[in-house]
């Protein structure tokens, strides 16, 4: 009879002889499957020495085989040798976490908008003009920004951000304000002016985006001191 291939042989009665052979071959097939499930070759500790026999680098202990070292792992001395060491491992993983975050904090300090994670394509070209309107003799500013690869979907922004509001100048000086230039995959780039009163006159500032030669212009015109203390 083949008992290996009868399903359900378990139930079947048997004699004493086959109850010893039954129950060595259960100990047999779950010391196999304990060294396979733990996969020995992956244990850190384990190390096969030129003898032949085995030793747990975590204790310093010596075994004759892979089951007699597998036991040795579940005992209270290894045991208490894993918990030290994953203790120790928790600990060095906290320090270099703590290490990597000032990184961050150190480096986030020198952008003036969070980096997003995707690919940059980098900065657009730009020239600044400086003039004085011919009629009203106002200190003008113009901005030109070449964005050649932006793809068409996108069109450049503006935006004006206070001396405390961006991150890279420090201190802070009131004195300036920053304007911005954002045009989709392109690296933010800022401008800093003088922080006083703009001529909100729709002629006094214009911006302009030619799509087809990928050209954005703003020009500013500031309000002259003269004008705003100006009484009639
Ligand atoms: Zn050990």
């Amino acid at each position: 009879m083949d008992r290996q291939n009868r399903v359900g042989s378990k139930f079947g009665g048997g004699g004493v002889s086959s109850a010893q052979q039954s129950e060595r071959e259960r100990k047999e097939r779950l010391k196999k499957l304990a060294l396979e499930s733990i996969d020995l070759a992956k244990d850190p500790y384990l190390v096969k020495n030129h003898l032949g026999s085995y030793e747990c680098k975590l204790c310093l202990t010596l075994h004759r085989d892979e089951a007699n070292y597998l036991a040795h792992t579940q005992g209270k001395k290894h045991q208490q040798g894993l918990g030290r060491r994953a203790y120790l491992d928790k600990l060095k993983e906290q320090q270099q976490q703590q290490a990597s975050s000032t990184i961050t904090q150190t480096t986030s300090t020198s952008t003036i908008l969070p980096s997003r994670p995707k690919l940059r394509i980098g900065r657009p070209a730009y020239q600044v003009f400086k003039s004085r309107d011919a009629d009203t003799n106002q200190r003008c500013l113009s901005f030109e920004l070449h964005y050649p690869e932006l793809g068409d979907e996108w069109q450049p922004r503006h935006r004006f951000m206070s001396a405390f509001e961006q991150k890279i100048d420090r201190p802070p000086d009131r004195r300036y304000q920053y304007l911005l230039f954002a045009a989709g995959d392109y690296e933010t780039v800022a401008f800093r002016i003088p922080n006083e009163p703009l001529d909100k006159d729709h002629e006094k500032f214009v911006t302009h985006w030619d799509g087809v030669s990928k050209k954005f212009t703003l020009t500013l015109h500031f309000q002259e001191p003269s004008v705003s203390f100006s009484r009639s």
